[in-house]
């Protein structure tokens, strides 16, 4: 097994899902969990950034269930969850004696330095890891877009989408049972197949920059280690 990594710097986009446990919302074994996967890749020099979803938390999309609250407060109420996530993971990773740093696209100055793109590569540079929160700083936007901007911006060259599932199948394996998985797709193979891989503008993001994705399952232990090593782990979408 090949253990050097073919990527010098990767995107990492964990959903807030992913953070959550069989009960709570923010589960911090699992955070604690997720840390020691990451820090399997940060041992082998690859410059690493995060993306982290609120999804556990809050959902803009939750406002359609209440009568006064509109949208745009609901989003930010998301991105708000967002950083909540990042600071659980900040602290997993530190616990490590990983050195990180969050980067807010929302000012929270007492908790949170503001994002700066050039300050973000230079924190890369020094071999720590950037935690990117608040999304892109915008309602009717998604972590998954905030992934594909961040990637673009730091020049990464793969994002690998951690997900609870082996990858990208045919149909939903948890119905269908002979459900196949994609190793490979292009973009356009995804758009024709009508597969959702991120929303409709996060994925032309990552199709008009040429930026890979990977979606891949973060709970299977090296995992992570495995695909950021090049091996035929999850779905490759690429042009
Ligand atoms: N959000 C937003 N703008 C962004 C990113 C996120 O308004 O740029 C809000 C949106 O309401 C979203 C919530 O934050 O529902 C949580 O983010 P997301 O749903 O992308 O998290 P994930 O699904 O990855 O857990």
């Amino acid at each position: 097994v090949r253990q050097s990594p073919v990527y010098k710097r990767i995107l990492l986009k964990l959903s807030g899902e992913v953070l959550s446990g069989e009960t709570e919302h923010l589960d911090l074994e699992v955070a604690r969990k997720i840390a020691y996967q990451i820090a399997e890749i940060y041992s082998l020099g690859v410059d690493i950034a995060i993306v982290i979803g609120g999804g556990n938390i809050w959902r803009g999309s939750m406002a359609s269930h209440s009568e006064f609250l509109d949208r745009s407060t609901a989003d930010y109420m998301g991105m708000l969850a967002t950083i909540i996530n990042g600071l659980a993971l900040q602290g997993a990773l530190e616990h490590l004696g990983i050195p990180t740093r969050v980067q807010t696209a929302i000012e929270v100055k007492n908790v949170a330095e503001p994002f700066i793109r050039r300050r973000a590569i230079r924190h890369l540079e020094k071999k720590r890891i950037v935690i990117f929160v608040a999304g892109t700083g915008n309602p009717f936007f998604s972590t998954d877009t905030a992934a594909a901007l961040r990637a673009s911006e730091i020049e990464a060259q793969v994002i690998l989408k951690a997900t609870k599932v082996e990858g990208v199948y045919d149909s939903d394996p948890k119905i269908n049972p002979q459900a196949k998985r994609y190793e490979q797709l292009t973009y356009l193979d995804a758009i024709q197949n009508r597969l959702t891989i991120m929303d409709s503008t996060a994925f032309s993001l990552c199709m008009d920059n040429r930026i890979p994705i990977i979606v891949f399952d973060m709970f299977k232990p090296g995992n992570l280690k495995a695909v950021v090593c090049g091996a035929p782990v999850g779905t490759l979408v690429s042009d």
